[in-house]
């Protein structure tokens, strides 16, 4: 699993920015299974009550799951932020994550974490991040 570096810190600086409030959104990139990588990501309006969760308007959330003429890339996963705990799954979290996507969590710190569950009823998985040098241009 790759992440783009630039990535990882502006996802850690967005939900340093929304804190205390809880940030999400989208991860784009590729699940090929010899390549799997995540090169951005979208933030999506959090319409949780209080914002002390994440919780995307569905219609939003939909455009990106079932992309049409106006979202031009897939989501290959979900990201929130904990500001006030580490990157780790909560219980809802571990019981809400939908099987087959990336889930992203970026813990206190600004640390970004992924997890994936790949089949139903299995636990959350831990997904190495590496990330890896970004190309000149
Ligand atoms: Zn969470």
């Amino acid at each position: 699993m790759l992440v783009q570096p630039s990535v990882a810190r502006r996802l850690g600086e967005l939900a340093r920015r929304r804190a205390p409030r809880e940030v999400g959104g989208v991860l784009l990139g590729s699940q090929r299974p010899r390549a799997p990588r995540i090169d951005s990501y979208v933030e999506l309006r959090n319409i949780a009550d209080g914002g002390s969760a994440f919780r995307a308007d569905p219609r939003e959330l939909r455009s990106w799951i079932y992309p049409s003429g106006r979202s031009p890339s897939l989501a290959v996963g979900f990201f929130h932020s904990h500001p006030a705990a580490p990157a780790r799954p909560s219980s809802l979290d571990s019981r809400a994550a939908a099987c087959g996507y990336w889930h992203g969590i970026i813990g206190q710190s600004g640390d970004l974490r992924l997890f994936v569950r790949e089949r139903p009823g299995t636990p959350l998985r831990d997904l190495d991040v590496r990330s890896e040098p970004e190309l000149a241009e």
